[in-house]
Protein backbone atom coordinates (compact mmCIF):
# COMPACT_ATOMS: atom_id res chain seq x y z
CA UNK A 1 0.00 0.00 0.00
CA UNK A 2 1.09 3.82 -0.95
CA UNK A 3 2.91 5.41 2.03
CA UNK A 4 2.27 9.22 1.94
CA UNK A 5 5.82 10.59 0.59
CA UNK A 6 5.21 14.36 1.37
CA UNK A 7 5.28 14.48 5.06
CA UNK A 8 9.24 13.89 4.73
CA UNK A 9 9.32 16.09 1.60
CA UNK A 10 7.57 18.81 2.60
CA UNK A 11 7.63 19.18 6.13
CA UNK A 12 5.42 22.78 5.59
CA UNK A 13 2.08 21.03 3.93
CA UNK A 14 -0.94 22.25 6.07
CA UNK A 15 -1.15 19.51 9.00
CA UNK A 16 -5.56 19.08 7.18
CA UNK A 17 -3.67 18.23 4.01
CA UNK A 18 -1.94 15.24 5.81
CA UNK A 19 -4.91 13.94 7.92
CA UNK A 20 -6.71 14.18 4.35
CA UNK A 21 -4.10 12.10 2.47
CA UNK A 22 -3.19 9.52 4.81
CA UNK A 23 -6.74 8.34 5.86
CA UNK A 24 -9.81 10.23 5.07
CA UNK A 25 -9.01 10.43 1.29
CA UNK A 26 -9.50 6.31 1.11
CA UNK A 27 -13.48 6.79 0.42
CA UNK A 28 -15.92 8.35 -2.04
CA UNK A 29 -18.86 10.26 -1.71
CA UNK A 30 -22.18 8.49 -2.39
CA UNK A 31 -25.62 8.68 -0.67
CA UNK A 32 -24.27 11.09 0.98
CA UNK A 33 -22.05 8.38 3.43
CA UNK A 34 -17.92 7.79 2.52
CA UNK A 35 -17.96 4.44 1.00
CA UNK A 36 -15.14 2.13 -1.01
CA UNK A 37 -15.14 0.82 -3.79
CA UNK A 38 -18.09 -2.20 -3.67
CA UNK A 39 -14.80 -4.44 -5.20
CA UNK A 40 -12.86 -3.00 -2.09
CA UNK A 41 -10.37 -2.16 -4.71
CA UNK A 42 -8.17 1.50 -4.68
CA UNK A 43 -5.66 2.83 -6.91
CA UNK A 44 -3.00 4.71 -6.17
CA UNK A 45 -2.28 8.81 -6.75
CA UNK A 46 0.77 10.00 -6.86
CA UNK A 47 3.01 13.21 -6.56
CA UNK A 48 4.46 14.00 -9.97
CA UNK A 49 7.41 16.19 -8.71
CA UNK A 50 8.78 13.33 -6.49
CA UNK A 51 7.57 10.30 -8.55
CA UNK A 52 6.28 9.15 -5.53
CA UNK A 53 2.92 7.66 -4.03
CA UNK A 54 0.62 10.65 -2.55
CA UNK A 55 -2.23 8.53 -1.86
CA UNK A 56 -5.05 5.13 -2.47
CA UNK A 57 -8.25 6.34 -3.65
CA UNK A 58 -11.26 3.84 -4.39
CA UNK A 59 -10.95 2.37 -7.92
CA UNK A 60 -14.58 3.06 -8.47
CA UNK A 61 -16.19 0.99 -11.03
CA UNK A 62 -19.73 0.03 -12.90
CA UNK A 63 -21.60 -0.88 -10.05
CA UNK A 64 -20.26 2.15 -7.60
CA UNK A 65 -21.64 4.23 -10.64
CA UNK A 66 -24.85 2.50 -10.20
CA UNK A 67 -24.95 3.24 -6.70
CA UNK A 68 -24.59 6.71 -7.13
CA UNK A 69 -26.86 6.94 -10.01
CA UNK A 70 -29.89 5.46 -7.39
CA UNK A 71 -28.66 7.80 -4.97
CA UNK A 72 -28.56 10.54 -7.42
CA UNK A 73 -32.07 9.64 -8.79
CA UNK A 74 -33.65 9.14 -5.55
CA UNK A 75 -32.32 12.52 -4.27
CA UNK A 76 -34.28 13.84 -7.58
CA UNK A 77 -37.03 12.34 -7.65
CA UNK A 78 -38.23 11.94 -3.78
CA UNK A 79 -35.43 13.15 -2.11
CA UNK A 80 -34.83 16.68 -0.44
CA UNK A 81 -33.86 18.32 -3.44
CA UNK A 82 -36.56 18.81 -5.16
CA UNK A 83 -38.27 20.53 -1.58
CA UNK A 84 -35.50 22.51 -1.35
CA UNK A 85 -36.39 26.32 -2.75
CA UNK A 86 -34.06 27.92 -5.27
CA UNK A 87 -32.97 30.74 -2.61
CA UNK A 88 -32.13 27.98 -0.30
CA UNK A 89 -29.72 26.35 -3.01
CA UNK A 90 -28.61 29.48 -3.99
CA UNK A 91 -27.46 29.95 0.11
CA UNK A 92 -25.85 26.61 -0.03
CA UNK A 93 -23.43 27.74 -3.12
CA UNK A 94 -22.70 30.80 -1.54
CA UNK A 95 -21.66 28.63 1.63
CA UNK A 96 -19.80 26.53 -0.29
CA UNK A 97 -17.51 29.36 -2.04
CA UNK A 98 -16.98 30.98 1.29
CA UNK A 99 -15.86 27.47 3.00
CA UNK A 100 -13.98 26.87 0.03
CA UNK A 101 -12.21 30.55 0.51
CA UNK A 102 -11.78 29.74 4.57
CA UNK A 103 -9.99 26.28 3.11
CA UNK A 104 -8.03 27.84 0.31
CA UNK A 105 -4.62 27.19 1.63
CA UNK A 106 -5.58 23.19 2.11
CA UNK A 107 -6.87 23.06 -1.60
CA UNK A 108 -4.00 24.94 -3.11
CA UNK A 109 -1.89 22.51 -1.89
CA UNK A 110 -3.81 19.47 -2.31
CA UNK A 111 -3.81 20.24 -5.77
CA UNK A 112 0.16 21.42 -5.72
CA UNK A 113 0.62 17.72 -4.20
CA UNK A 114 -1.76 15.50 -7.09
CA UNK A 115 -1.21 17.75 -10.21
CA UNK A 116 2.53 19.58 -9.65
CA UNK A 117 0.61 23.31 -10.61
CA UNK A 118 2.84 26.00 -8.49
CA UNK A 119 1.36 26.43 -5.24
CA UNK A 120 1.42 30.14 -5.46
CA UNK A 121 -0.28 29.74 -8.55
CA UNK A 122 -2.81 27.53 -7.01
CA UNK A 123 -3.20 30.37 -4.57
CA UNK A 124 -3.76 33.13 -7.40
CA UNK A 125 -5.21 31.10 -10.04
CA UNK A 126 -6.99 28.04 -9.26
CA UNK A 127 -8.70 28.57 -5.58
CA UNK A 128 -10.28 32.01 -6.75
CA UNK A 129 -11.57 31.12 -9.86
CA UNK A 130 -12.81 27.97 -8.04
CA UNK A 131 -14.92 30.60 -5.32
CA UNK A 132 -16.23 33.00 -7.64
CA UNK A 133 -17.46 29.93 -9.83
CA UNK A 134 -19.69 28.85 -6.77
CA UNK A 135 -20.57 32.42 -5.93
CA UNK A 136 -21.86 33.33 -9.60
CA UNK A 137 -24.00 30.42 -9.58
CA UNK A 138 -25.17 30.69 -6.61
CA UNK A 139 -27.03 34.07 -7.87
CA UNK A 140 -28.15 32.37 -10.72
CA UNK A 141 -30.53 29.98 -8.51
CA UNK A 142 -33.01 32.28 -7.90
CA UNK A 143 -33.39 33.29 -11.75
CA UNK A 144 -33.60 30.47 -13.57
CA UNK A 145 -36.87 31.52 -15.47
CA UNK A 146 -39.27 30.84 -17.85
CA UNK A 147 -41.34 32.70 -20.19
CA UNK A 148 -45.07 33.84 -20.95
CA UNK A 149 -45.47 33.11 -24.99
CA UNK A 150 -47.55 35.44 -27.10
CA UNK A 151 -49.17 32.95 -28.91
CA UNK A 152 -51.82 33.41 -31.81
CA UNK A 153 -54.55 30.48 -31.92
CA UNK A 154 -58.16 31.94 -34.17
CA UNK A 155 -60.67 31.23 -32.02
CA UNK A 156 -59.14 30.35 -28.78
CA UNK A 157 -57.93 32.20 -26.01
CA UNK A 158 -54.83 30.75 -24.64
CA UNK A 159 -52.52 30.81 -21.92
CA UNK A 160 -48.71 29.44 -22.94
CA UNK A 161 -45.81 29.91 -20.90
CA UNK A 162 -42.67 28.04 -20.56
CA UNK A 163 -40.91 26.33 -17.40
CA UNK A 164 -37.18 25.90 -16.95
CA UNK A 165 -36.56 22.25 -15.29
CA UNK A 166 -33.60 20.89 -14.73
CA UNK A 167 -32.64 18.30 -16.87
CA UNK A 168 -32.36 15.33 -14.33
CA UNK A 169 -29.39 12.94 -13.31
CA UNK A 170 -25.71 14.35 -14.76
CA UNK A 171 -22.79 12.80 -15.09
CA UNK A 172 -19.75 14.72 -14.93
CA UNK A 173 -16.27 13.58 -16.24
CA UNK A 174 -13.59 15.89 -15.79
CA UNK A 175 -9.79 15.91 -16.50
CA UNK A 176 -6.66 16.50 -13.96
CA UNK A 177 -5.15 19.73 -15.23
CA UNK A 178 -7.70 22.06 -13.33
CA UNK A 179 -8.92 19.58 -10.88
CA UNK A 180 -10.69 21.67 -8.50
CA UNK A 181 -11.95 24.54 -11.22
CA UNK A 182 -12.92 21.92 -13.79
CA UNK A 183 -15.14 20.15 -10.89
CA UNK A 184 -16.29 24.08 -9.72
CA UNK A 185 -17.17 24.72 -13.38
CA UNK A 186 -19.36 21.76 -13.74
CA UNK A 187 -21.07 21.61 -10.20
CA UNK A 188 -21.91 25.24 -9.63
CA UNK A 189 -24.75 25.37 -12.34
CA UNK A 190 -25.76 21.89 -12.06
CA UNK A 191 -26.67 22.65 -8.95
CA UNK A 192 -28.08 26.32 -9.47
CA UNK A 193 -30.67 24.72 -11.74
CA UNK A 194 -31.71 21.67 -9.15
CA UNK A 195 -29.87 18.57 -11.10
CA UNK A 196 -28.23 15.93 -8.80
CA UNK A 197 -24.68 14.83 -9.88
CA UNK A 198 -22.50 11.72 -10.03
CA UNK A 199 -18.85 13.45 -10.73
CA UNK A 200 -15.78 11.26 -11.88
CA UNK A 201 -12.37 13.78 -11.16
CA UNK A 202 -9.32 11.87 -13.06
CA UNK A 203 -7.15 9.20 -11.90
CA UNK A 204 -3.98 11.51 -11.34
CA UNK A 205 -5.62 14.10 -9.41
CA UNK A 206 -8.53 12.99 -7.36
CA UNK A 207 -8.06 14.44 -4.24
CA UNK A 208 -9.52 17.99 -3.95
CA UNK A 209 -12.82 16.50 -5.35
CA UNK A 210 -12.91 14.39 -2.86
CA UNK A 211 -12.15 17.54 0.22
CA UNK A 212 -14.68 19.13 -2.13
CA UNK A 213 -17.13 16.52 -1.48
CA UNK A 214 -16.61 17.19 2.70
CA UNK A 215 -17.60 20.76 2.09
CA UNK A 216 -20.41 19.97 0.18
CA UNK A 217 -22.07 17.95 2.87
CA UNK A 218 -20.80 20.39 5.62
CA UNK A 219 -23.54 22.94 3.89
CA UNK A 220 -26.53 20.91 4.12
CA UNK A 221 -26.66 20.00 0.81
CA UNK A 222 -28.71 16.86 1.12
CA UNK A 223 -27.57 13.15 0.71
CA UNK A 224 -27.45 11.91 -2.84
CA UNK A 225 -27.24 15.70 -4.20
CA UNK A 226 -23.78 15.23 -5.51
CA UNK A 227 -22.04 12.06 -5.74
CA UNK A 228 -17.86 11.59 -6.09
CA UNK A 229 -17.01 8.45 -7.90
CA UNK A 230 -13.09 7.85 -7.89
CA UNK A 231 -11.89 5.46 -10.47
CA UNK A 232 -10.45 4.79 -14.10
CA UNK A 233 -11.85 6.27 -17.18
CA UNK A 234 -12.36 3.11 -18.98
CA UNK A 235 -14.66 1.89 -16.24
CA UNK A 236 -16.20 4.23 -13.84
CA UNK A 237 -15.85 6.80 -16.71
CA UNK A 238 -17.09 4.25 -19.07
CA UNK A 239 -19.74 3.62 -16.83
CA UNK A 240 -21.22 6.86 -16.58
CA UNK A 241 -21.17 7.30 -20.24
CA UNK A 242 -23.23 5.10 -21.30
CA UNK A 243 -25.51 4.17 -17.81
CA UNK A 244 -29.40 4.29 -18.79
CA UNK A 245 -30.77 6.20 -15.83
CA UNK A 246 -28.18 9.57 -16.71
CA UNK A 247 -29.84 12.21 -18.35
CA UNK A 248 -26.24 14.09 -19.43
CA UNK A 249 -22.79 13.66 -19.57
CA UNK A 250 -20.75 17.05 -19.39
CA UNK A 251 -17.30 15.78 -20.40
CA UNK A 252 -13.85 17.83 -20.08
CA UNK A 253 -10.80 15.85 -21.59
CA UNK A 254 -9.38 14.49 -24.93
CA UNK A 255 -11.14 15.01 -28.09
CA UNK A 256 -10.34 11.01 -28.38
CA UNK A 257 -12.57 10.18 -25.13
CA UNK A 258 -15.02 12.99 -26.23
CA UNK A 259 -15.66 10.55 -29.64
CA UNK A 260 -16.05 7.61 -27.19
CA UNK A 261 -18.52 9.51 -24.79
CA UNK A 262 -21.10 10.49 -27.76
CA UNK A 263 -20.90 7.25 -29.34
CA UNK A 264 -22.03 5.48 -25.64
CA UNK A 265 -24.78 8.42 -25.44
CA UNK A 266 -25.91 7.23 -28.68
CA UNK A 267 -25.89 3.55 -28.24
CA UNK A 268 -27.42 3.70 -24.39
CA UNK A 269 -30.32 6.31 -23.82
CA UNK A 270 -29.13 9.22 -25.78
CA UNK A 271 -28.59 11.00 -23.14
CA UNK A 272 -27.17 15.25 -23.85
CA UNK A 273 -24.01 15.58 -24.07
CA UNK A 274 -21.52 18.43 -23.46
CA UNK A 275 -18.00 18.36 -24.53
CA UNK A 276 -15.41 20.62 -24.05
CA UNK A 277 -12.03 19.26 -25.50
CA UNK A 278 -8.81 19.59 -26.42
CA UNK A 279 -7.27 22.56 -28.63
CA UNK A 280 -4.44 23.89 -30.80
CA UNK A 281 -5.21 27.61 -30.25
CA UNK A 282 -3.35 30.18 -32.57
CA UNK A 283 -1.74 33.21 -30.84
CA UNK A 284 -1.48 35.69 -33.58
CA UNK A 285 1.24 38.63 -32.97
CA UNK A 286 1.15 41.84 -35.85
CA UNK A 287 4.32 44.01 -36.24
CA UNK A 288 2.13 46.86 -34.68
CA UNK A 289 1.50 45.17 -31.39
CA UNK A 290 2.98 46.25 -27.97
CA UNK A 291 5.82 43.65 -28.71
CA UNK A 292 6.26 43.71 -24.69
CA UNK A 293 2.84 42.95 -23.89
CA UNK A 294 2.68 40.24 -26.95
CA UNK A 295 6.19 38.81 -25.81
CA UNK A 296 5.12 38.02 -22.39
CA UNK A 297 1.94 37.02 -23.56
CA UNK A 298 3.29 34.63 -25.76
CA UNK A 299 5.34 33.13 -23.00
CA UNK A 300 1.93 33.03 -20.71
CA UNK A 301 -0.47 31.38 -23.50
CA UNK A 302 2.03 28.63 -23.76
CA UNK A 303 3.44 27.90 -20.72
CA UNK A 304 0.52 28.61 -17.84
CA UNK A 305 -0.45 25.39 -16.26
CA UNK A 306 3.03 23.70 -18.01
CA UNK A 307 1.27 23.78 -21.46
CA UNK A 308 -1.62 21.66 -19.85
CA UNK A 309 -4.39 24.24 -20.95
CA UNK A 310 -6.79 22.68 -23.10
CA UNK A 311 -6.77 26.97 -25.02
CA UNK A 312 -2.58 26.86 -24.05
CA UNK A 313 -1.59 29.07 -27.47
CA UNK A 314 0.36 26.61 -29.05
CA UNK A 315 0.94 27.70 -32.43
CA UNK A 316 2.65 31.53 -32.23
CA UNK A 317 1.85 33.40 -35.89
CA UNK A 318 4.43 36.56 -35.36
CA UNK A 319 4.07 39.02 -38.67
CA UNK A 320 7.30 38.38 -41.03
CA UNK A 321 9.01 41.76 -40.32
CA UNK A 322 9.00 41.45 -36.61
CA UNK A 323 9.96 37.44 -35.87
CA UNK A 324 13.74 37.76 -35.64
CA UNK A 325 12.83 40.39 -32.72
CA UNK A 326 9.81 39.18 -30.93
CA UNK A 327 11.15 34.78 -31.06
CA UNK A 328 14.46 35.54 -28.94
CA UNK A 329 12.52 37.39 -26.36
CA UNK A 330 10.59 34.20 -25.99
CA UNK A 331 13.57 32.55 -25.72
CA UNK A 332 14.92 34.42 -22.87
CA UNK A 333 11.39 34.46 -21.50
CA UNK A 334 11.62 30.81 -21.51
CA UNK A 335 15.07 30.61 -20.35
CA UNK A 336 14.08 32.64 -17.05
CA UNK A 337 11.48 30.33 -16.28
CA UNK A 338 12.39 28.28 -12.85
CA UNK A 339 11.12 25.12 -12.64
CA UNK A 340 10.90 23.09 -9.34
CA UNK A 341 8.38 20.97 -6.94
CA UNK A 342 5.36 23.58 -7.21
CA UNK A 343 5.30 23.32 -3.28
CA UNK A 344 8.65 25.48 -3.28
CA UNK A 345 7.21 28.72 -3.29
CA UNK A 346 9.51 30.12 -5.66
CA UNK A 347 9.25 27.55 -8.50
CA UNK A 348 7.55 28.90 -11.75
CA UNK A 349 6.85 25.86 -13.56
CA UNK A 350 6.00 22.26 -12.18
CA UNK A 351 6.15 19.15 -13.19
CA UNK A 352 3.90 17.80 -16.07
CA UNK A 353 0.97 15.50 -14.23
CA UNK A 354 2.32 11.70 -14.96
CA UNK A 355 4.51 9.51 -16.41
CA UNK A 356 2.29 9.15 -19.24
CA UNK A 357 1.86 12.73 -20.05
CA UNK A 358 5.32 12.66 -19.38
CA UNK A 359 5.93 10.38 -21.93
CA UNK A 360 3.26 11.88 -24.32
CA UNK A 361 5.05 15.20 -24.49
CA UNK A 362 8.48 14.13 -25.13
CA UNK A 363 7.85 12.03 -27.64
CA UNK A 364 6.22 15.20 -29.44
CA UNK A 365 9.82 16.39 -28.82
CA UNK A 366 12.12 13.94 -30.54
CA UNK A 367 8.98 13.75 -33.43
CA UNK A 368 9.52 17.50 -34.08
CA UNK A 369 13.43 16.80 -34.49
CA UNK A 370 12.90 13.80 -36.50
CA UNK A 371 10.70 16.38 -38.70
CA UNK A 372 13.16 18.85 -39.17
CA UNK A 373 12.11 21.32 -37.21
CA UNK A 374 14.61 23.61 -35.16
CA UNK A 375 14.66 23.21 -30.96
CA UNK A 376 15.87 27.27 -30.07
CA UNK A 377 15.50 26.46 -26.34
CA UNK A 378 14.53 23.45 -24.36
CA UNK A 379 13.27 20.23 -26.34
CA UNK A 380 14.13 17.72 -23.13
CA UNK A 381 14.05 17.86 -19.56
CA UNK A 382 15.80 20.15 -17.82
CA UNK A 383 19.58 18.77 -17.19
CA UNK A 384 19.34 19.66 -13.16
CA UNK A 385 16.07 17.98 -12.42
CA UNK A 386 16.73 14.32 -11.76
CA UNK A 387 13.21 13.35 -10.30
CA UNK A 388 9.82 14.50 -11.40
CA UNK A 389 8.16 15.04 -14.97
CA UNK A 390 9.86 18.15 -15.64
CA UNK A 391 9.95 19.07 -19.62
CA UNK A 392 11.85 22.71 -20.30
CA UNK A 393 10.20 25.43 -21.89
CA UNK A 394 10.21 24.61 -25.35
CA UNK A 395 10.43 26.71 -28.33
CA UNK A 396 10.28 25.34 -32.07
CA UNK A 397 10.91 27.11 -35.19
CA UNK A 398 11.26 26.00 -39.00
CA UNK A 399 7.50 23.81 -38.68
CA UNK A 400 6.42 23.24 -41.26
CA UNK A 401 2.41 22.83 -42.13
CA UNK A 402 2.11 19.01 -41.90
CA UNK A 403 4.33 18.11 -39.16
CA UNK A 404 2.94 16.44 -36.02
CA UNK A 405 3.65 19.46 -33.65
CA UNK A 406 1.94 21.94 -35.34
CA UNK A 407 -0.81 19.67 -35.99
CA UNK A 408 -1.95 17.96 -32.83
CA UNK A 409 -2.31 18.83 -29.16
CA UNK A 410 1.05 18.32 -27.37
CA UNK A 411 -0.25 19.33 -24.05
CA UNK A 412 2.76 20.53 -22.73
CA UNK A 413 5.18 23.73 -22.40
CA UNK A 414 5.72 23.70 -25.79
CA UNK A 415 4.96 26.35 -28.65
CA UNK A 416 5.58 26.75 -32.31
CA UNK A 417 6.86 30.02 -33.77
CA UNK A 418 5.45 30.76 -37.16
CA UNK A 419 5.91 34.09 -39.26
CA UNK A 420 3.50 35.10 -41.60
CA UNK A 421 2.84 38.11 -44.18
CA UNK A 422 -0.10 39.16 -44.34
CA UNK A 423 -4.21 38.72 -42.34
CA UNK A 424 -5.48 36.74 -44.61
CA UNK A 425 -2.48 34.33 -45.03
CA UNK A 426 -2.17 34.41 -40.93
CA UNK A 427 -6.26 33.82 -40.80
CA UNK A 428 -6.30 30.88 -43.42
CA UNK A 429 -3.02 29.07 -41.39
CA UNK A 430 -4.72 29.64 -37.93
CA UNK A 431 -8.07 28.47 -38.84
CA UNK A 432 -5.79 25.15 -40.81
CA UNK A 433 -6.71 23.05 -37.65
CA UNK A 434 -9.50 20.62 -37.27
CA UNK A 435 -9.60 22.43 -33.17
CA UNK A 436 -11.65 25.62 -32.43
CA UNK A 437 -11.47 26.22 -28.65
CA UNK A 438 -9.55 29.91 -28.75
CA UNK A 439 -7.39 31.84 -30.58
CA UNK A 440 -5.56 35.16 -29.66
CA UNK A 441 -4.56 38.92 -31.94
CA UNK A 442 -2.39 41.19 -30.82
CA UNK A 443 -2.08 44.73 -32.66
CA UNK A 444 -3.16 48.06 -31.91
CA UNK A 445 -5.26 48.17 -35.10
CA UNK A 446 -8.61 48.01 -33.72
CA UNK A 447 -9.98 47.19 -37.37
CA UNK A 448 -8.37 44.07 -37.75
CA UNK A 449 -8.28 42.79 -34.46
CA UNK A 450 -12.23 42.73 -34.98
CA UNK A 451 -12.12 41.57 -38.65
CA UNK A 452 -9.89 38.23 -36.94
CA UNK A 453 -12.28 37.71 -34.07
CA UNK A 454 -14.85 37.72 -36.80
CA UNK A 455 -12.98 34.86 -38.79
CA UNK A 456 -10.95 33.33 -36.38
CA UNK A 457 -13.42 29.94 -36.18
CA UNK A 458 -13.09 29.33 -32.18
CA UNK A 459 -15.08 29.53 -29.02
CA UNK A 460 -12.96 32.59 -27.30
CA UNK A 461 -10.79 34.98 -29.06
CA UNK A 462 -8.61 37.26 -26.91
CA UNK A 463 -7.87 40.51 -28.35
CA UNK A 464 -3.95 41.92 -26.82
CA UNK A 465 -4.65 39.77 -23.80
CA UNK A 466 -4.45 35.72 -23.12
CA UNK A 467 -6.21 33.53 -20.91
CA UNK A 468 -8.94 35.94 -19.50
CA UNK A 469 -11.46 33.28 -17.62
CA UNK A 470 -14.76 34.36 -15.50
CA UNK A 471 -17.37 32.89 -13.95
CA UNK A 472 -19.67 35.06 -16.27
CA UNK A 473 -17.79 34.82 -19.31
CA UNK A 474 -18.97 31.93 -21.51
CA UNK A 475 -15.85 29.05 -22.81
CA UNK A 476 -16.05 26.11 -25.58
CA UNK A 477 -15.55 24.97 -28.86
CA UNK A 478 -15.87 25.12 -32.29
CA UNK A 479 -15.46 21.94 -34.43
CA UNK A 480 -13.82 19.13 -32.46
CA UNK A 481 -13.03 21.33 -29.30
CA UNK A 482 -16.39 19.95 -28.23
CA UNK A 483 -19.63 21.81 -28.27
CA UNK A 484 -21.92 23.56 -25.42
CA UNK A 485 -20.76 26.07 -23.07
CA UNK A 486 -19.51 26.76 -19.70
CA UNK A 487 -20.20 29.27 -17.30
CA UNK A 488 -21.95 32.26 -17.82
CA UNK A 489 -25.63 32.56 -18.67
CA UNK A 490 -24.98 30.31 -21.50
CA UNK A 491 -24.03 27.02 -19.77
CA UNK A 492 -27.93 27.22 -17.75
CA UNK A 493 -29.27 25.76 -21.36
CA UNK A 494 -26.95 22.84 -20.76
CA UNK A 495 -28.38 21.72 -17.29
CA UNK A 496 -32.06 23.00 -18.23
CA UNK A 497 -34.88 21.22 -20.49
CA UNK A 498 -37.56 24.08 -21.36
CA UNK A 499 -41.17 22.16 -20.59
CA UNK A 500 -43.77 24.30 -22.46
CA UNK A 501 -47.32 24.56 -20.88
CA UNK A 502 -50.47 25.56 -22.67
CA UNK A 503 -53.81 26.72 -20.88
CA UNK A 504 -56.93 26.85 -22.16
CA UNK A 505 -59.07 30.60 -20.59
CA UNK A 506 -62.10 29.27 -22.12
CA UNK A 507 -64.67 31.28 -23.60
CA UNK A 508 -65.43 34.26 -20.42
P1 LIG B 1 -8.73 11.85 -21.06
O1 LIG B 1 -8.31 10.46 -21.16
O2 LIG B 1 -9.66 12.40 -22.07
O3 LIG B 1 -9.32 12.07 -19.59
C1 LIG B 1 -10.29 13.02 -19.20
C2 LIG B 1 -11.32 12.34 -18.29
O4 LIG B 1 -12.01 11.33 -19.02
C3 LIG B 1 -10.69 11.64 -17.10
O5 LIG B 1 -11.56 11.72 -15.99
C4 LIG B 1 -10.60 10.22 -17.61
O6 LIG B 1 -10.52 9.28 -16.57
C5 LIG B 1 -11.89 10.08 -18.36
N1 LIG B 1 -11.90 8.99 -19.33
C6 LIG B 1 -10.85 8.39 -19.94
N2 LIG B 1 -11.28 7.41 -20.76
C7 LIG B 1 -12.62 7.38 -20.67
C8 LIG B 1 -13.64 6.58 -21.26
N3 LIG B 1 -13.35 5.61 -22.13
N4 LIG B 1 -14.93 6.83 -20.94
C9 LIG B 1 -15.25 7.82 -20.08
N5 LIG B 1 -14.33 8.59 -19.47
C10 LIG B 1 -13.03 8.38 -19.76
O7 LIG B 1 -7.49 12.77 -21.02
P2 LIG B 1 -6.08 12.35 -20.38
O8 LIG B 1 -5.70 10.94 -20.65
O9 LIG B 1 -6.16 12.72 -18.98
O10 LIG B 1 -5.14 13.30 -21.23
C11 LIG B 1 -4.86 13.02 -22.61
C12 LIG B 1 -5.08 14.24 -23.45
O11 LIG B 1 -6.37 14.81 -23.22
C13 LIG B 1 -4.16 15.40 -23.16
O12 LIG B 1 -2.90 15.25 -23.68
C14 LIG B 1 -4.96 16.51 -23.78
O13 LIG B 1 -4.82 16.48 -25.16
C15 LIG B 1 -6.37 16.19 -23.43
N6 LIG B 1 -6.86 16.89 -22.25
C16 LIG B 1 -7.68 17.96 -22.44
C17 LIG B 1 -8.14 18.66 -21.35
C18 LIG B 1 -9.03 19.85 -21.49
O14 LIG B 1 -9.14 20.63 -20.54
N7 LIG B 1 -9.72 20.02 -22.59
C19 LIG B 1 -7.79 18.27 -20.06
C20 LIG B 1 -6.97 17.14 -19.89
C21 LIG B 1 -6.54 16.46 -21.01
P3 LIG B 1 -9.07 8.77 -16.09
O15 LIG B 1 -8.20 9.95 -15.96
O16 LIG B 1 -9.38 8.17 -14.79
O17 LIG B 1 -8.62 7.82 -17.12
MG1 LIG C 1 -6.49 9.05 -18.95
Amino acid sequence: MAQPSMQSAYPEVHSEVRKFISGRSRRMLIDGKWVEAASGKTFTTYDPATEEPLAEVPAGDKEDVDRAVRAARKALESGAWPRTTPSERGRMLWKLADLIEAHGEEFAQLETLDNGKPVAIARVADIPLVVDQFRYYAGWATKVEGETIPVSIPGQRMLCYTRREPVGVVGQIIPWNFPLLMAAWKLGVALACGNTVVLKPAEQTPLSALRLGELITEVGIPPGVVNIVTGLGETAGAAIASHPDIDKVAFTGSTEVGHLIMQAAGKSNLKRVSLELGGKSPNIIFADADLDQAAVGAANAIYFNHGQCCCAGSRLFVEQNVYDKLVPRLVEYSEKIKLGPGMDPSTDMGPLVSSEQYQRVTSFLKAGKNEGAKVVTGGDRPKQLDKGYFVAPTVFTDVKPDMKILREEIFGPVVCAIPFKDPNEVLAAGNDTEYGLAAAVWTKDIQKAHRLAEGLKAGTVWINCYNMFDAAAPFGGYKQSGFGREMGKAALELYTQIKTVWVNLGEA
